[in-house]
């Protein structure tokens, strides 16, 4: 634990009131208010994971993920006042790694910080490689996959997508379960997501290898990983 966190929140209440509860829980927390300070900020100081409300003064969410994701990997969570937002936010993949829609209960904002920095020190550990495909190898550190020695230039999502299907060739899984190993503690996304995601996943290994379908879909059920180079069938 002590994990030092950040919270980006312009609300002043909501903001120590996450800050005392995230204390209590041991964490180390910090806030800022503006979103222009927080880049710089995080440039000068490294912390274990960014709570992101979306709606900010000066620069909103969704531009400081997107700009954050180019120099660093720190798991973010991002705060959203609606919904409807949270399938906008996804769609526009900012590489946050949990969304939490308001109003929520600290309570919940504590078991969700937990359960992301959990997933990501599991994702941090140096892993055997899953038994992929031909030519491919994921990169756990970086979140990067290379197909025969081509980065094929996968957002976190797609990253993790790709990880759980290559670990179980073969096997299918059923959007749900897709999308609980991704979102854990998720309850908001809906199953198009992950069809969302698998398109643009199988799109970027078409373009890396025609040839070579890797994820594919299993009509009414969900998807499999399976090398079958489609030359050889
Ligand atoms: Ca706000």
């Amino acid at each position: 634990m002590n994990e030092t966190i950040l919270i980006v929140e312009d609300e002043q209440k909501l903001a120590s009131l996450l800050h005392d509860y995230l204390k209590q829980a041991n964490f180390f927390p910090c806030c800022l208010a503006s979103g222009l300070e927080v880049l710089p900020w995080l440039r000068q100081h490294p912390v274990d994971l960014v709570l992101l409300d979306l709606m900010l003064p000066g620069r909103d969410g969704m531009e400081i993920c997107k700009e954050l994701r180019t120099f660093s990997n720190v798991p973010v969570i991002m705060l959203t006042a609606r919904v409807e937002e949270i399938d906008r936010v996804l769609g526009l993949e900012l590489g946050a790694d949990d969304y939490i829609c308001k109003p929520f209960s600290p309570r919940e904002v504590v078991a969700r910080v937990r359960a992301v920095l959990r997933r990501t020190a599991a994702g941090a550990q140096p892993q055997p490689q899953p038994n992929a495909g031909r030519g491919l190898e994921l990169d756990e550190l970086r979140f990067k996959a290379t197909l025969n020695g081509r980065d094929l230039g996968l957002t976190a999502v797609e990253f993790k997508l790709l990880g759980y299907l290559a670990g179980n060739p073969g096997r299918i899984f059923s959007r749900d379960q897709l999308m609980s190993c991704i979102y854990p503690e998720q309850r908001i996304v809906n199953d198009r997501t992950i069809d969302s995601h698998i398109k643009k996943l199988r799109k970027k290994i078409a373009e890396a290898a025609p040839d070579e379908e890797l994820v594919h879909s299993v009509y009414g059920v969900g998807y499999k990983f399976e090398k079958r180079g489609t030359a050889g069938r």
